[in-house]
This record gives structure tokens, sequence and C-alpha cells, in this order.
């Protein structure tokens, strides 16, 4: 049995590590008829027609694969996808089902035994073994092919072949969206020194290694002004945004610190540079938050910069005479900076998430781009490029045809832009009257500026966990005053909601891991670590109250609140931090305190809590993922993950009319607040202040200014009355489509039917 399993799991990681589909398959049938020593085995996958595909065999007809095509319910592969359950024979040919295909030659096997690929409750393939001999196979051996096939399934499901998609995929590559739009150019492949191949080696000279370092901090320094200047023209906030946090890093006393000890320890200057980017990085790309892990990417950019400028590599002179796409396995802003402004046409990142620093700059910059497309085969300089941002698609030298469909949804694309531009200063009104308010969501000091430049009315979420994430040890009271005071200041007379620290769950601080529980998102997080950490907690607030001085715009919101008792504590904590500052001499007010309606049984406890706030604030990540028990960022789940659920649509009509009997300000900062059709029904349902990323600020504005709220509120409440999401969305969906509104849902589609 040890053995089964052992080779259960070889195969397993053997299909996991192929790198391309056909190969995947192919070592299925492979790994299996060599483990389990049978004449055949083969793979079926169900196409789009729900015919059972032979994509790979090892002992049936070569001419077979890929050809045979056995229609639904049809034969033994057919009865096993139909019952769903393993059929296992003696003699194949003698059961009633049995049905001959002449081109798979299989009239020499006797014993068969399928058993069905399932995933998400749909039959996705049937594995097959067969024998030449006349013999049932064992109880044992059809529990290893049960086995097997669970785990196939869940990889396999999401290859392109189980999608059907056999076609030649030369020409077409499909990655994850980094920014919307369509761009069409020539590629320049970015081609930078690997940092993370450097060996360590002997330093001999470690005080002159320390002085190249500081040369070259201020090199590369001077190079990122220089970089910046060149991209700044136009949309200054939020390229500066991407730069300060370059500065950041290159600033930050741990990292700088790591690399001179690794120099001091004996490394040379490389080695000790490889050593500290690669710790940091790794500190980040082990978070689950997808956006702090994304962050691991800026710090190998950086790094790769810092080694570039040591290897004497200077940036790329600012040059093209015709449209460029950027490919790289990550694309660095100095490559982008190399282009000058409006011949960049796309951004292409064979590595990097849609979250990576390369992603919000290009969306700054309205560049299209996408991400994490793997390694494109066939890729050459100069290469005609379409980037499909909209659709996360790259096409390789495109026909005439689809060229002249791409240059067409293109230039709808730049239509589409010049109306959201236009509607930065506008207000968030419906067409009827009702007046919103768009908040942005931030935490890095970076991203502050994009929210201004988008026409944030204020911070609906600033997430304190980053400043504490990228540090060493937990900053101090000065070093939080620096950074919150940056924030408040940037935003003076709006408000700006920060909330204590958050960690816990799938946020945990290098420095101090919350360790050994056995279901984090039960467990020691949010206010329950703060108020167990109350010294902790105090330099915080403190640091908060102090920052707002003279600016009086800070809010305090709390995370993870499910009792009273929490709110109260908090608050003797909040009046002792400011009894303190007043009585040493800081001019400091208690600020406005609110908390998070993230934990369902906040939702219940409203009333109480009437006389105990100022407001609300419902974080519809949490409170989706508790009310569904359900984790978004688990893949096994996540399809069925849907914040327009009717449980949450019904838990948030039930905080809205709870928050309006009490009076008390209520507003939502979590994903929902950027998905159109959740807006919709969340502005029927009556919500009127939303914090959402920076970027997600014009699409929404536009949506409400185009609704009017009548509308909206017929939506809600039809949709109250739903029992299925999908049902929920389609329906949203076609009223958005009716007011003009379906470039908001699927870009290019309305401004194409607008304009033809
Ligand atoms: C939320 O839960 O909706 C929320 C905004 O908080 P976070 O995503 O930081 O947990
Ligand atoms: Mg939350």
């Amino acid at each position: 049995m040890t053995t089964a399993i052992h080779q259960l799991a070889r195969i397993v990681q053997a299909v996991a590590l192929a790198e391309q589909p056909a190969d995947q398959v192919n070592l299925v049938v492979e790994s299996i008829s060599n483990t389990m020593a049978v004449d055949v085995c083969s793979l079926y996958l169900a196409n789009e027609s729900s015919e059972m595909m032979l994509l790979a065999s090892r002992g049936l007809a070569v001419g077979a694969v890929r050809h045979v095509k056995i229609p639904p319910g049809k034969g033994l592969v057919g009865l096993v996808a139909k019952s769903r359950h393993p059929v296992n024979l003696a003699d194949a040919e003698s059961h009633p089902a049995y049905f001959y295909i002449a081109e798979t030659e299989e009239e020499r096997f006797h014993s068969f035994c399928g058993v069905p690929l399932v995933h998400t409750g749909k039959v996705i393939g049937v594995l097959v073994v067969q024998g030449r001999e006349i013999r049932q196979f064992s109880e044992e051996e059809q529990g290893f092919l049960v086995t097997l096939a669970a785990h196939l399934a869940l990889l396999l499901a999401n290859s392109p072949l189980a999608l059907g998609e056999v076609a030649d995929k030369s020409s077409r590559v499909s990655g994850v969206g980094g920014a919307a739009g369509i761009g069409i150019g020539h590629a320049r492949l970015c081609d930078h020194g690997e940092l993370y191949a450097v060996a360590n080696a002997p330093c001999g000279d470690p005080s002159a290694a320390l002085r190249d370092w500081h040369d070259l901090l201020g090199m590369v320094r001077r190079e990122l002004e220089y970089e910046q200047k060149l991209l700044a023209g136009g949309v200054s906030d939020g390229v500066a945004a991407i730069f300060s946090a370059y500065m950041l890093l290159l600033s930050d006393p741990a990292f700088l610190g790591h690399v001179e000890k690794g120099i001091l320890d004996g490394n040379w200057l490389p080695g000790a540079l490889r050593q500290a980017i690669q710790h940091f990085a790794e500190l980040f790309k082990a978070m689950d938050d997808p956006y702090l892990q994304a962050r691991h990417e800026d710090i190998h950019h950086l790094g790769n910069k810092l080694y570039n400028a040591w290897r004497g590599i200077r940036p790329a002179a600012n040059s093209a005479n015709r449209s460029v796409v950027l490919v790289g396995a990550q694309v660095s802003v100095s490559e982008i900076a190399s282009v000058p402004t409006g011949m960049l046409e796309g951004i292409i990142c064979l590595d990097g998430s849609s979250m990576s620093h390369t992603a919000v700059l290009a969306n700054a910059l309205g560049v299209p781009a996408v991400m994490g497309t793997g390694p494109i085969r066939n890729l050459a300089e100069d290469m005609l490029l379409i980037v499909d941002g909209n659709n996360a698609q790259v096409m390789l030298d495109p026909g005439a045809a689809v060229l002249a469909e791409y240059r067409k949804l293109a230039d709808d694309q730049r239509y589409l832009i010049s109306r959201l531009e236009a509607l930065r200063d506008l207000p968030a009104h419906t067409p009827d009257g009702a007046q919103l308010e768009l908040y942005t969501n931030t935490g890095m000091l970076a991203d502050i500026s994009p929210g201004l430049a988008n026409g944030a009315q204020g911070v609906g979420l600033y997430r304190t966990e980053i400043p504490f994430m990228i540090r060493n040890s937990f900053p101090t009271e000065e070093e939080q005053v620096g950074v919150y005071a940056q924030v408040l200041a940037a935003y003076a007379g709006k408000p700006v909601h920060m909330r204590t620290l958050d960690i816990g769950g799938d946020k945990t601080l290098p420095y101090f891991p919350v360790e050994n529980e056995e279901n984090p998102a039960l467990g020691w997080r949010g206010i329950r670590f703060t108020l167990d950490n109350s010294q902790l907690l105090m330099t915080q607030v403190r640091a908060m109250v102090r920052a707002s001085s003279g600016l009086d715009n800070l809010r305090i919101l709390l995370p993870m609140v499910s009792s009273t008792s929490e709110i109260e504590d908090f608050r003797e904590l909040l009046m002792d931090a400011v009894a303190q500052l007043q009585s040493e001499g800081h001019r400091v007010n208690r600020p406005a305190l609110g908390v998070m309606v993230e934990v369902p049984a906040a939702i219940s406890q409203i009333p109480f809590w009437a006389d105990k706030i100022d407001f609300l604030s419902i974080g519809s990540n949490d409170l989706s993922q508790y009310l569904l028990a359900l984790d978004r960022n688990n893949p096994r789940v996540a399809g069925r993950y849907d914040h327009v659920h009717p449980a949450v649509l019904l838990e948030i009509h039930r905080i809205l009319q709870l928050a309006a009997e009490h009076r008390i300000p209520v507003s939502l900062c979590g994903e929902m607040a950027s998905d159109p059709v959740a807006v919709a029904l969340l502005m029927g349902l009556g919500l009127r202040t939303m914090s959402m990323s920076a970027t997600k600020i014009p699409r929404i504005k536009w949506l409400i200014r185009s609704l009017p709220i009548t509308t909206a509120q017929q939506l809600a409440t039809e949709s109250l009355k739903c029992m299925y999401p999908a049902d929920i969305r389609l329906r949203v969906e076609a009223e958005l489509l009716a007011v003009g509104l379906g470039d908001i849902i699927k870009p290019g589609s309305n401004a194409r039917r607008r304009r033809t």
C-alpha cells in the first residue's frame, strides 16, 4: 500500500510539473501503464459537445489518438461518464454497452477498467486501462485508479486540453489581466541580467564593497529620478507612486542592513545583494494576501536594477520609431521608461501577477498589459503582437482579418477612455439625483496618489498592516507617525478611515508569526490579536492620533469585531491614548470610531452599538467568506464563491436597514464595491458610500452616473427574491447593457454598437 501511495504521489507530481498540456496527458498514460503493468492506458477528455475525445493512449493504435470521439453515453467509456462510477470487466466485449471502434484496434484487449475524472461535480474525462488477458482488475488496482483520477481531475481541469482547445496554440497565448485595453505593436524583448542566478563568492575587500554599495544606491536613485521624469508627463500622480515605492525600498534600513551584513560576513556585493533581495521577496511571496504577495515582484525588479547598475549596464536610451510591445520575464520601470510616451502599445510579463507594480504602472500609463503568460514559444524580436488586456490574451503575428478587427476594438477603447477621464471631477450622482460618495482603498504610501488622481473623495480603508509587514520588527511610534501623517496630509479635508492592525488569518508578520492554529480564519486575528497585545495597539493608536493633529480627518476602523466588549475595551484604550497625548502637550482630538461589519455576528448586534460607534464599514470580502464558509483564495472552492449570493445580499440588506434605523452612517470597502453588478445592487439596497482601489473609481462612477436609482432599486428588490447568483447576475447585466453600460461588463461591446 505504501508503494501504491508512493507511486501515486510520483505520478501526480510529474504530471503537475509538466510544462506543456500535451506532455501532461502523455505522462499520465505512460506512467500509469508502467506502474500498473497494463497493456493499454488511455485518457479521454470531454470536449464542448460532451463527446469523449481520446486524447492520449499507450497501447491503442497511434492513429486513433485525437481522432476518436465517442458520442455522449456511448460505449463503455460513455457508461463510465454517465454512471460516474468505475466499470471493471473481465471481458469487455461481452458487455451490452460495448461499442467497437475499428480505428483503435482494441479487439486485442479483453479486460477493461474505466474510472471517471470528476471536477466540481462534472465528469471531465475517463481514464481507462485494458489488458489482453480475460481477468477482472483487482480491488487494489481499481482503488489506485480511482484515487489517481481524483488527483488528475484537479490538475487537468484547468489545462487547455481539458477545455477542448486542441487547436494550434502557437498564435495565441493566455495570461492574467494586468491592465485593460488593446495594444498593437512590435515585440521588444527585455533581456536583463538575472540577480537570482548570482552565486555567493568571497569578498576580497569588504570596506571597498561597502563603498561600492553606497555608490550603487546613489546611482540607482539618480536613475530612478531620471526615469520618473521621462514617464511623468500627464499621469504624474500614478507614476510618482510607483517610484516612491522603489525609493522607499532603497532607503529601508532593514534591507540596507541585510546587504551590509552579507558583505561584512564575507560575501561579495552581488551575492550579498541577491541574499537580501531573495530574503525580502520570499517574505512577501509567502503571504496569502494576493496584493502583498505581488510585492515580491517589486523587490525582485529593484534587485535586478541594482545588479545591472553594478554590472555597468545602463538603462536603454529613450527611443523607438514605431509602436512597441515590451516582453520580458518581468518588465521593469526602466524598460518602460526607455520607450517614448505614445509609442508603448503594450506590456507582456511572462511572470508576474495582476497585482504587480508593473501592472499598476501599466494601468497608470493606460498601457494594456497581460501578465503571467509563462514562456511564449516562437516569439521573436520585432514580431507584430496584439496585447488584449481585456481578455488577458496575446496574439502572435496575427493575420490581416484579426488585425483589422483588433484595430477597430482599439479605436473604440480610446473613445471609452476619453469618456472616463472626463468624469474625474464630476460627482457620483445618479441621473435621477441620488448622491453617492466614492472613496479609495490603500495601504502602501506609494498608493496614496492614484486615489486622488482618480477623484477619490477620501480613503475608505487604509490597511495599516503593510507598514508593519515591510519591516523586521514592530515599527516604533515615531515611524508610524511618519507614515500615517503622509496619508492624512495627502487627503487633508477628506476623511481617512485607518484600520487598526489586522494581522492573523491570511496576513502574518514575519517577525511575529501567529502559529499552530488549526483554523487561522477563526483564530487570533484583527481586534482579537491587538487587544491581547494592547501595548502594540496603544502605540499604533497614539501614532494615528498624533499624526492627525491639526488635520482632524482621521477615523479609526476596527477589524473583525464580533463582541461588544471589544468595542468597549478599544474605546477605553482610545480615551486613554488621547488623554496621554493631551497631557504630553499634543493638540489632538478624539477621532471618530467605527467597526468593520465582516464577522456575521456583528450584524445582529448593530443596535447594541449605536451609542458606542460613529460609523460602520462593511467588509464584504470577509463577510462573504464567513457567511458562505468559502475561502475564495482556495482554488477548489473559488468557483462557488460569489458575493452576489442571495445570502450575502439579504444580510447586507439587513445591515443597511439596521444602520438606517439606528442612524449609523455606513459604507462598504470590500471587493463588491468594484464589481459593477454588485454596485448596482448595493445602490438599490440603499448604500451611498463605497470604497475601492483607485483604478476602479472612474468606471464605477460612470455606472452610478448612468443608472437611475429607481432602476437600481427595482433590481435590488427583484434580486432579494432570487435564489441563484447566476440569475441575479444575468438580470443586472441585462439592465446595465440596456442603459449603455455594456463596456463595463465586457469592454468593447457598447462602443462598437454605438459606432457602427
Ligand atoms: C474585507 O474583509 O472586506 C476587507 C475590506 O478587509 P480585508 O480584505 O483587508 O480583510
Ligand atoms: Mg477583512
